[in-house]
């Protein structure tokens, strides 16, 4: 397997949740944890040109390549399939992401969120044979994937294209034994196709972080540590896993990572079971698995303006905790200018861009027969 030695530890900074202030990207904050994490031996960052509508992109820019040496930081950006519809649209915007991080090349480039349907997209627009091209050309490094789909077209994709580098997967231990997710299937075949990987949703977008009481009693009871440490550390035990990344907001939680990915400690027997256990008491729940990636926000544009993650995260928030405020929160926050649970019409467009796979307008149904009695 390519070790990437120029990658300095085994951990990486998401760029897609960065701290927030007044509707833009708080820089002052997202200077003080770049400083922070550089200062403490780590060099991977991870951004698209989605992510933030736009404002990640711009972030870096101002907190981390105007600041310090292009050698002293790795960059990653994606194609993502929003942005292009043929060939001819690759190179600008390309371009533009180059000019939008200040920088002029990317250590890697991804084609974002290849599934089936993409793949066929990307290979009619030559986003592939593009991106090769690019590399020739000194402006990007290394060509990779990021991945949602099963491990049967994972498969198909690196036999199609063998000079893909590195991918990206989502990866965690409620998902390792997923029937949707997959995600120790689709780890082997980038086994099979000695590619490393880049873990993405180690925390699955917060939900392993916040447990319930039955999960958490399971983590008290070992050596202390947060409910992140020992997620991340699962994802980074696996050998194929080259980084592990984590979408932080705040220098406290940055502190957090950084204090047990500096010197990072594979989980142990112990630990390991402790995390089974704690899939059994999420499985038995009934939770809904949306990570809040937020696409079927962005890129879908549903016609009831309903907020789908925040209604699963809050439909979550009431299984787990018996959260009382829930209620209110539904009837006063999420549905008061945008639509209710019950006003989805079934077109579907939310569903085409989950990366999840989640059956949206059915979990809706769900989420109104709770909130709408
Ligand atoms: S299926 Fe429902 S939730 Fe999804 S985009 Fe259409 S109206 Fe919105
Ligand atoms: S429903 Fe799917 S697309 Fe929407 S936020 Fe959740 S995981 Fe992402």
């Amino acid at each position: 397997m390519e070790q990437f030695e120029f990658i300095k530890k085994n951990f990486g900074f998401g760029c897609m949740r960065l701290p927030m202030k007044d509707g833009n990207v708080d820089l002052e904050e997202t200077n003080r944890m770049v400083d922070y994490f550089l200062a403490h031996g780590f060099n991977y960052f991870d951004t698209a040109h989605g992510y933030i509508q736009g404002k990640s992109e711009l972030a870096l820019k101002e907190c981390l390549t105007k600041r310090y040496p292009r050698d002293s930081y790795i960059l990653t950006d994606k194609l993502t399939t929003s942005f292009f519809n043929k060939e001819e649209e690759i190179r600008p915007l390309f371009e533009s992401q180059l000019e939008a991080c200040g920088v002029d090349y990317f250590d890697f480039y991804l084609m974002h969120a290849q599934n089936s349907k993409h793949f066929e997209k990307y290979k009619k627009c030559r986003a592939y044979e593009t991106a090769f091209e690019l590399k020739k050309e000194g402006k990007i490094r290394h060509v990779g994937i990021s991945f949602h789909d099963k491990a049967a077209v994972l498969d198909q994709i690196l036999t199609e294209y063998p000079e893909i580098e590195i991918v990206q997967i989502q990866f965690n231990y409620l998902d390792y034994e997923s029937a949707s997710v997959e995600s120790r299937k689709v780890y082997e075949v980038c086994v099979k196709h000695d590619k490393p990987a880049i873990i993405m949703e180690p925390v699955k977008g917060g939900n392993l972080v916040r447990l319930p009481q039955d999960a958490q009693t399971i983590i008290d009871g070992l050596h202390g540590g947060s409910n992140a440490s020992y997620a991340i550390r699962f994802a980074a035990s696996f050998p194929y896993n080259r980084v592990v990344l984590s979408g932080m907001s705040n220098l406290e939680q940055m502190k957090d990572n950084v204090s047990f990915m500096e010197n990072f400690i594979p989980l142990n027997e112990t630990e390991k079971d402790a995390l089974k256990k704690i899939c059994g008491v999420f499985n038995s729940m009934n939770m809904i698995p949306c990570t809040s990636c937020r696409y079927c926000i962005e890129e879908s544009s549903c016609p009831k303006k309903i907020l789908i993650p925040d209604m699963f995260s809050n439909f979550n928030t009431k299984k787990t905790f018996g959260d009382w405020n829930a209620d209110y929160y539904y009837g006063n926050v999420l549905t008061l200018s945008n639509g209710k649970a019950s006003d989805c019409i079934r077109c579907g467009k939310c569903e085409r861009v989950c990366p999840q796979h989640l059956p949206i307008r059915d979990l809706l149904v769900t989420v109104a027969g709770e909130f709408e009695k």
